[in-house]
């Protein structure tokens, strides 16, 4: 690794590596790294590919960074042709994590390294590292502060609540749902909450392509068949997007709003939470994800391990991924004024 800095640090170009351990001999400063980004579904992607960019190039790495708002078949060909392109590391957040496994394999084959953005791979050994917020964590926090909303505006449940959930072919999905439901479903089975319609499986709730149409749509249903005489107190949304679609569909049908949750501190949820609409949403700041990656980077081009801390909770089928899991926290009008405090975008809308 010592010798491979050398060669690096003095500018030469290509060293022999091992890279399919994850711990590579290093590699030039000048080389490709891929960013395989998933669609446009929420602001922090959008966030994602301007940080990227900025940030391997200043550390004078050469950035290929991707959208693939084609859908699957458009990713995996852009993974492909980064590792044509002599890729050292792939980052790589998926829109479906388990149909990238032959790229990911192509891509080890050829030396590079592969870490996973936010979102998991699921069902490959093609993957070396996992950088993201603490999923489960921030399934929790949602969970807490549907709770805690509802709760300040009437001590004393039972509250009738409705569950969303994001896309299904997205591992953080069902993990952001786990982590929710691990503080809703005791208050369920206590009869402190109840799911009016009846839907409470991960199935029955999900968001197909995190898509605002498709929670909208659903909440006018459920809206229709439940609640003519009956008061929705709380919605648990997985994030702000579909926090929006949700609040939109109630506003239409011309109820009061519910608590309603969310997720990713997006510049109209933000604006709504201070309006006393949307109740909460998480604060993952993309700056500091981003970083975070580019930093394994740097440390895979200088032929030393990554950072990890977290090596037991990223089972993705076939092996644990070792993780770098940042924490996420919650945000209600109440500390959002702290929360954005250092977000030059965010902290206008607080004060
Ligand atoms: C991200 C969320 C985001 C969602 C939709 C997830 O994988 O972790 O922050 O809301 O994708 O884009």
């Amino acid at each position: 690794a010592i010798a491979a800095l050398a060669l690096t640090a003095c500018g030469r170009s290509e060293s022999s590596s091992s890279a399919s351990s994850g711990a590579a001999a290093g590699f030039a400063q000048n080389s490709v790294i891929g960013v395989a980004l998933p669609q446009k579904t929420s602001e922090n992607w959008v966030l994602a590919e301007g940080l990227f960019n900025d940030g391997l190039k200043s550390a004078g790495f050469n950035a290929d960074v991707q959208f693939a708002n084609g859908g699957v078949t458009e990713q995996q060909n852009q993974i492909s042709a980064m590792v044509t392109k002599g890729a050292k590391v792939i980052i790589v957040g998926a829109i479906d994590g388990s149909q990238l496994g032959t790229q990911l394999a192509q891509a080890k084959a050829a030396g590079a390294t592969v870490i996973a953005y936010d979102r998991l791979v699921k069902n490959t050994d093609a993957v070396d590292y996992y950088v993201a917020y603490d999923n489960f964590k921030v399934g929790v926090l949602q969970g807490q502060a549907l709770l805690q909303g509802m709760q300040a505006k009437k001590p004393n449940g039972p509250y009738n609540v409705e569950l969303f959930a994001g896309s299904p072919d997205d591992a953080n999905a069902k993990v952001f749902f786990d982590g929710a439901m691990s503080v809703l479903q005791p208050k369920i089975d206590d009869g402190t909450l109840k799911v009016v319609s009846g839907q409470k499986a991960f199935d029955q709730v999900v968001t197909q392509g995190w898509k605002a149409e498709n929670a909208q749509k659903r909440m006018d249903t459920l809206l229709a068949a439940n609640y003519n005489s009956t008061t929705l107190d709380g919605v648990l949304s997985p994030n702000d997007t579909l926090a929006r679609a949700i609040l939109t569909s109630v506003k239409s049908a011309g109820k009061p709003i519910p608590v309603v949750t969310g997720q990713d501190s997006e510049v109209e949820s933000v604006k709504s939470i201070m309006a006393g609409e949307q109740y909460s949403t998480i604060n993952k700041d993309t700056r500091n994800l981003v970083a975070k990656a580019i930093d394994m980077v740097k440390k895979l081009q200088a032929g030393q391990k990554p950072d990890v801390n977290d090596d037991k909770s990223y089972n993705n089928g076939n092996k644990v991924v070792p993780a770098f899991l940042l924490p996420p926290v919650i945000v209600t009008k109440a500390n959002a004024k702290d929360a954005y405090a250092n977000d030059p975008t965010l902290s206008k809308l607080t004060s």
